[in-house]
């Protein structure tokens, strides 16, 4: 038989690209994941390492440093870095979109400023949730406003993940012609994080999901990306990328939950046979199979769809609502054919459905994706 006969996960984009990541997953991500979900600590020595696989700005073009790929790699490096800690991969998500809200609407400076740094590892995160808005970013209480040619931001953010290490951040703020995303420095004068009492999260721990304040944070005035006003437009758009990823994330898990309990049933005796040998556990690992192949597909069918830029709200939404639940139910029911292995803290299964779950809701909960879904068929519908 040959090595890709006996690959269950055939890679679905850029076979080479995949095949590199893999091994660097399996010598480095692999054996640290456990200790950074107990820990919940930023991973930053292997988003640096990522960046140097050249993994960090794999989208981005030649003239930034990147590899001007098409965005199924980007899901190809979430999917396979996922299969290894969610929470590394996780920390791919926040540095694609600060980058991808950049390239997309940034001005001609910001770009040059900022996105060659992306190659080198910068760490980014991607501020929009508040308080008082988490699905609903139709207004903000965070306020920027023009005073002396200069942006002047005032507010806190919640829930940032990455946020812990970030050196840049994209900050959406509430102008007076509405919602508008800004590029924002660490250094920042008057931007501080913290760790709030809601920071530790239950999966995706890439270190605490921290708060910003920022207290008259001073801007140049090209660091608003995009048009005044437009914000919520661009964060959606960028949301269409991000959830794309992050139904990778949620694909990588599903696998590792799925070869972990295929794993343990395969040696595991009960009633003097192996576990796996039961029709019964064979039925969960058949549908897990069909499940995650059906939700695979659709995660690479919206990644064309943002390369073709055609029919993307549909995919995008999909992909991640249908992506992130399989992942949950597959975590779940590797649990459950493991026996009491399964629920034992030393065993990846509890991290998995842990993290399957959380991305059930972070970065665009299910419910949210729905609506998303539902104004798309209701205009084919006729219906406003
Ligand atoms: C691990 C994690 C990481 C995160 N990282 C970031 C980050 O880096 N940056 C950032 O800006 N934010 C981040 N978030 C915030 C995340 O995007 C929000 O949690 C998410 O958008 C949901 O908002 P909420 O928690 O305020 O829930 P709410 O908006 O209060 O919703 C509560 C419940 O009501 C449902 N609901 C809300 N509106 C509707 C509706 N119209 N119809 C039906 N149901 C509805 C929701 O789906 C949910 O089930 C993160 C969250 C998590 C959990």
């Amino acid at each position: 038989m040959s090595e890709d006969a006996r690959d269950l996960w055939r890679p679905y984009a850029n076979e080479a690209l995949v095949r590199q990541v893999r091994g660097f997953v399996e010598r480095r991500v692999a054996p640290a994941a456990h200790d950074i979900d107990a820990r919940d600590v930023y991973p930053t020595e292997l988003v640096r390492e990522l960046a140097a696989l050249g993994c960090n700005a794999i989208c981005l073009p030649e003239a930034y440093g990147g590899r001007a790929e098409p965005y199924s790699s980007a899901v190809a490096v979430c999917e396979e870095v996922g299969y290894g800690s969610a929470a590394v991969a996780i920390s791919l998500i926040t540095i694609f979109q600060a980058q991808t809200i950049i390239r997309l609407f940034g001005s001609d400076s910001l770009k040059e400023r900022y996105l060659p740094r992306f190659a080198g590892g910068l760490i980014a995160s991607y501020a929009l949730t508040e308080a008082s808005h988490g699905s609903d970013i139709r207004t903000l209480d965070t306020k920027a406003r023009r005073e002396g040619g200069m942006w002047v931001l005032d507010g806190e953010k919640s829930f940032i993940t990455s946020g812990s290490e970030a050196e840049f951040f994209v900050i959406l703020a509430q102008t007076e012609a509405g919602v508008s995303a800004f590029a924002v420095p660490r250094e920042s004068e008057g931007l501080t994080t913290y760790v709030g009492h809601n920071s530790a999260t239950m999966g995706l721990r890439n270190g605490p999901h921290v708060n910003i304040r920022l207290q008259g944070v001073r801007l140049p005035l090209d660091h608003l990306i995009g048009e005044d006003g437009k914000g919520v437009r661009q964060a959606v758009t960028t949301l269409d990328y991000s959830r794309t990823a992050a139904a990778g994330i949620s694909i990588g898990i599903a696998r590792a939950a799925y070869d972990a309990a295929l794993a343990f049933t395969a040696n595991r005796v009960a009633f003097d046979q192996k576990v796996i040998q039961f029709q019964g556990i064979q039925w969960y690992f058949a549908e897990a199979l069909a499940r995650i192949d059906a939700a695979r597909l659709l995660v690479y069918r919206a990644a064309e769809a943002l390369d073709s830029h055609d029919d993307v709200m549909r995919y995008a939404s999909g992909a991640k609502l249908i992506a992130a639940e399989v992942a949950t139910d597959v975590a779940s029911k590797a649990i459950q054919v493991c026996g009491a292995y399964g629920t034992m803290v030393n065993a990846p299964f509890s991290r998995y459905f842990r993290d399957a779950k959380t991305y059930e809701i972070g970065g665009g909960s299910s419910e949210v994706l729905k609506n998303t879904l539902a104004k798309y068929f209701l205009g084919f519908a006729g219906v406003r």
